[in-house]
């Protein structure tokens, strides 16, 4: 039996990884589950599996949680804030740490899972991005395990050399592999012009062809910033340069992500777009489960396509691929800047061709710092979010 703490239980990836460990209930117990502000869904949550702790990122919620679990006489400890949540991703019952929480929010309470030597099953991306030598060094030197959960890198991982010892891929097979290939869907607005995306609303970029997902990384599809963070995240996890890694447009979203090897092979992972078969393998690594993922149907998909990246119409992609090369802070500046852009456009406060521009002209007037502390990454990461929410509030004001 392996304890479990799910960080963001009530996004899709906190409930995914719930719906796979229901159909695997003798391998693993719940210990803490956490949430933002939502009390109802995380209150539903706590009845269904009596974790020991719960956690609310906002202390009211915190407060209006504990009082319902208390009245039922539920046996949960309630928590709130960063000091509980890094506290679940270190209980010594807990083995497994699901990093789910969107965002920057999730940083600490991920590196503190590394620091307490955890299995850390990676889907919050955005650690990677703002802090990923330190986030690899401290996996290392507490011998914690890193599993990848988003899709691309679960596949990625699937398809590199099998290594037993430990999640990341720490030995060099760099001499054997001469390209990493992730598969991108081009997202909702793939075949728009650059015009048509001009007026696009927050409903139509959160409307994702093939992925069910929070609204955030949805929008970071539709805009391909979700790729180049994931260029960033390949860089950090397989210990490969910028050079070796390439994204390529595949609007059926089966085939995951591909290796390519020196003597002319190229391994790649299919599946159904659904993510709780990496969330299955991150869970069960080295061993496999059933993870409730409806069979591939190949006669079916019938075909598979393919096509080059037009990064014109996607400039994110190319601001992301300049900032891993400028390296240091420079990448969490992008993903603090990108994130106040983000919420801008999802509360309608900013178009969708603005956010680019908002990333762009940050990181132009901002320089980045050596990436040696934490301190220093979360100084570089609220300079970027103040200077991204002026120059929201400037467009805002030349609009009006
Ligand atoms: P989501 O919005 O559905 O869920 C986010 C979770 O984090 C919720 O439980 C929410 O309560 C919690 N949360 C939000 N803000 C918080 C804060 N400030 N403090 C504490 N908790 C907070 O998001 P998601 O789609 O599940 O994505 C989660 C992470 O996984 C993201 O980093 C995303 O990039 C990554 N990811 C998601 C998918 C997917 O298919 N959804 C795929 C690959 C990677
Ligand atoms: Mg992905």
């Amino acid at each position: 039996m392996k304890g479990i703490t799910i960080l963001g239980a009530t996004g899709s990836i906190g409930l995914n990884t719930l719906e796979v460990i229901k159909q695997h209930r003798q391998d693993y117990e719940v210990i803490a589950l956490t949430a933002h502000q939502q009390v109802d869904r995380l209150e539903a949550l706590c009845l269904e599996w009596m974790p020991r702790y719960a956690v609310m990122a906002d202390s009211d919620a915190a407060e209006r949680l504990s009082l319902r679990l208390k009245k039922i006489n539920a046996p949960v400890q309630v928590l709130s804030g960063t000091d509980g949540l890094t506290f679940v991703a270190s209980l010594p019952e807990t083995n497994l740490v699901m990093a789910a929480i969107v965002g920057s929010a999730g940083l600490l309470p991920t590196l503190a899972a590394a620091k307490a030597g955890k299995r850390l099953l990676l889907a919050n991306k955005e650690a990677l991005v703002m802090s990923g030598q330190i986030l690899i060094e401290t996996v290392r030197k507490h011998g914690a395990e890193l599993l990848p959960v988003d899709s691309e890198h679960s596949a990625i991982f699937q398809c590199l050399p099998f290594k037993k010892n430990t999640g990341i891929q720490q030995e060099t097979h760099h001499t054997e592999i001469s390209r990493l290939l992730l598969t991108a869907s081009g997202g909702p607005f793939r075949t728009y012009s650059v015009e048509q995306l001009h007026d696009v609303t927050p409903e139509q970029a959160c409307a994702h062809p093939n992925w069910n997902m929070g609204r955030k990384i949805s929008v970071d599809s539709a805009t391909m910033m979700n790729k180049g963070l994931e260029v960033i995240e390949a860089c950090w996890l397989f210990s490969t340069p910028p050079n070796k890694i390439e994204v390529v447009l595949h609007p059926q979203s089966v085939i995951h992500s591909l290796v390519e090897y020196i003597d002319g092979s190229v391994l790649a992972q299919l599946g159904q777009p659904d993510m709780r078969t990496p969330i299955a393998y991150a869970l069960a690594w080295p061993k496999r489960i059933s993870s409730g993922v409806p069979r591939l149907n190949l006669t079916e998909i019938a075909q598979l396509d393919f096509e080059a990246i037009d990064f014109n119409r996607f400039p994110c992609l190319k601001l992301a691929y300049d900032a891993l090369l400028a390296g240091g802070t420079t990448t969490t500046i992008l993903n603090a800047a990108n994130e106040i852009a983000v919420e801008a456009f999802l509360q309608k406060r900013l178009r969708f061709t603005a956010i680019s521009k908002v990333v762009e002209t940050t990181l132009s007037k901002l320089s980045g710092h050596k990436a040696t502390s934490i301190d220093i990454i979360l100084e570089d990461d609220a300079h970027a979010r103040d200077l991204a929410s002026e120059l929201i509030n400037c467009e805002k004001n030349a609009q009006s």
